[in-house]
């Protein structure tokens, strides 16, 4: 059976970008009589807030994306699931796949010769060195972990099948100094974890499937299919941000707008005056 999520980080409200995605990762388990979970990413102690969790439920039954009132499965809180990344870690420390960095963004941009997708490329520098490992960043050495798991590949819905690329980001952070997590390693995990079978999410984390694919061989993981959708985005082609004031769909439940009908919109491709969809290989589901 297909099963999708929506997987929204509370460091800010949803605005209609967060429900284009939500309705393209409902629309596509439904229409092939699936389950939508949801998944609350707030590993990020600093950002995250919970009167911003309490919003997206409300957010979402308002948007009729919440079948009877109830989720499909389990709504899953990265914050409860770190035990769990940090066993993966250790496991991927036991490999031999995974060593401590403490080099600062600054010291990084300027050692860096390559950008990637997240900004400068991470030079290597602490891959053959000394480092002590308390309260240090683990990266992945990427190199040997494609040297044991060979050539990789990965599908997306739309763009069709991917030679796996994951060192275009150079050696990720897998387990943060703060946290026994990253993004790609509880995303990956979860994913596992939930039985998603395809994920969806905005064409701008289209790279990081790359290093999901490779953390999945390294783990044993159960690969999915992904569908990476176009982005919602304002005249300028920047996509819409909280930070740039998109009305947030707190405020225009609020206002007793429908949300329904916000929903319907969106998937008949009506956006408001100066939104538009990125393109992509995907226009909508
Ligand atoms: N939490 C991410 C976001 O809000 C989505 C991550 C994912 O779908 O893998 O953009």
């Amino acid at each position: 059976m297909i099963r999708t999520r929506f997987a929204p980080s509370p460091n800010g409200p949803l605005h209609l970008g967060h429900a284009y995605a939500a309705m393209i990762a409902h629309d596509l388990a439904r229409d092939r009589g699936g389950e939508f979970l949801l998944r609350i990413e707030d590993i990020d102690g600093e950002r995250s807030r919970a009167e911003f969790v309490e919003e997206f439920f409300l957010d979402l039954a308002w948007l009729g994306l919440v079948r009877d009132g109830t989720w499909d499965g389990e709504v899953r809180f990265q914050s409860r699931r770190l035990e769990s990344y940090a066993a993966a870690g250790e496991r991927l420390k036991a490999m031999g796949l995974l060593y401590p960095c403490r080099c600062t963004r600054a010291e990084i941009a300027a050692a860096a010769t390559a950008m990637g997708p997240d900004g400068p490329v991470y030079p290597g520098t602490c891959r053959h060195r000394d480092v002590d490992p308390d309260g240090a960043a683990w990266r992945l050495d990427v190199t040997r972990a494609l040297d044991l798991t060979g050539p990789l590949e990965w599908t997306d819905e739309a763009a069709g099948t991917q030679a796996a690329t994951p060192e275009i980001f150079g050696d990720v952070v897998l387990l943060r100094k703060d946290l026994p997590a990253s993004y790609h390693l509880a995303a990956t995990l979860d994913d596992a974890e939930d039985g998603i079978t395809l994920v969806t999410r905005g064409m701008d984390l289209f790279p990081a499937s790359h290093v999901h694919r490779l953390l999945q061989a390294l783990l044993g993981l159960p690969v999915p299919v992904w569908h990476h959708h176009a982005l919602l985005i304002e005249p300028d082609g920047r996509k819409l941000a909280k930070r740039r004031g998109a009305p947030s769909l707190g405020d225009r439940r609020r206002a007793g707008e429908d949300g329904p009908a916000i929903v319907e919109a969106l998937r008949q491709g009506r956006f408001p005056a100066g939104i538009s969809l990125s393109a992509g290989v995907d226009q909508g589901a």
